[in-house]
């Protein structure tokens, strides 16, 4: 019997960062997905709470496109990346929100990576360059299943978690720094109430964009400035702003907590959410009205919105004793969650 668990993560600073070779910074969380199975045979057969019908996916797997139903699809890309050739029978269980940007998605991916590693006969990642090539075959998996070009962070982020910790990740070297959280921080993360439909189609649109205005200034995270002030088009123009501060942005956080710093920790998210929402323009009215809100509860540090944008969550930094759960009825959700280890895995 295998028991695989991978955890969710927040990024607490440095968005549309990953994808431009930039710094981020997330924690993985004390939310997690599992899968419980009993290895042999040539299918993975799993059940999933979330949905009735089950998946069932011949092995050596190959084209997630044509699996059905279609989280069986993020299966089939890491079955696939991996060369699994031992099968699995069993389920899929989470106490992760699913499609809320706390990365369900991924913890997907990494649970499944370990379980069908585990069948193989293949031990958990023991240090950090097998954490960082999991990290790759599961980001290739995600890209392979639904599409999306996103980064490395949230595979990364989970795969190289520790506990009490959040993870400073240079996408560029993959290089990777454990940032204590001090015992004063609690994180929230809140939902805004608004999906993230456009997500797909815009992310691919911002990373096109930053890639065009980084031919004209080199590397983002470390351009020049005056040469990103100096671009013609005001829109390239704000895009790599965005991500030349954000990227000082997230270094200077870890520096604050490192200093025990909360309230600059805080002033910083703040200046990441006005980045996002004016330079890179992947906010909406409800994340903004959310973030004032935060701001102007007692005991509240900062809040930004987190993740690709567009709706989703807004995570805030406070202090433990502050409840940040929205007053009205059948509004937004809320979760308090602490940086935890990101993987576990258990033979029996
Ligand atoms: P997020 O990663 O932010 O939660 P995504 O849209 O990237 O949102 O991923 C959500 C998708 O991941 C779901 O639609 C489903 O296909 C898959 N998924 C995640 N968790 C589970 C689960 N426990 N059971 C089945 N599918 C899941
Ligand atoms: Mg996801």
């Amino acid at each position: 019997m295998i028991t695989a668990s991978a955890a969710g993560r927040v990024n607490l600073i440095g968005d549309h960062t990953d994808y431009m070779g930039g710094l981020v910074l997330p924690m993985a969380i004390d939310l997690a997905t599992t899968v419980t199975a009993v290895a042999g045979g040539d299918r993975i057969e799993l059940s999933s709470a979330m949905d009735h019908d089950s998946i069932s996916i011949a092995l050596p797997a190959d084209d997630p496109a044509g699996v059905s139903p279609p989280w069986g699809r993020y299966i089939a890309a890491v079955a696939a990346e991996l060369g699994a050739r031992t099968g699995l029978r069993g389920a899929v269980t989470s106490t992760l929100p699913i499609g809320a940007g706390l990365s369900s998605s991924a913890a997907l991916e990494v649970a499944s990576a370990l379980a069908l590693g585990a069948a193989d006969g293949n031990p958990a990642p023991g240090n950090t360059a097998e954490a960082v090539e999991l990290a790759r075959s599961c980001q290739r998996a995600e890209h392979a299943a639904v599409g999306v070009p996103s980064g490395i962070m949230d595979q990364l982020s989970i795969c190289a978690g520790r506990e009490g910790h959040a993870t400073l990740i240079d996408c560029s070297s993959l290089h990777l720094e454990q940032i204590e959280l001090p015992p004063g921080a609690a994180i929230w993360v809140i939902h805004s109430g608004s999906s993230r439909t456009l997500v797909g189609s815009a992310y691919a649109e911002r990373r096109r964009t930053a890639e065009r205005a980084a031919e004209l200034v080199g590397p983002l995270p470390g351009a020049d400035p005056d040469r990103i002030e100096a671009l013609e088009d005001p829109v390239l123009r704000r895009r790599a702003r965005h991500v030349r501060s954000e990227c000082d942005r997230v270094r200077q956080f870890a520096d604050a907590l490192a200093a025990d710093d909360l309230v600059a920790a805080g002033a910083l998210m703040c200046q990441s959410h006005t980045s996002l929402r004016d330079d890179y323009e992947v906010s909406t009215p409800s994340l903004d009205q959310l973030v004032r809100e935060l701001l102007a509860t007692p005991g509240v540090f900062g809040a930004r919105l987190t993740g690709a944008g567009f709706g989703g969550c807004v995570v805030a930094l406070a202090e433990p004793g502050a409840d940040l759960r929205p007053s009205a009825p059948g509004a937004d959700t809320a979760w308090r969650v602490s940086p935890a280890r990101g993987t576990h895995l258990h033979l029996s």
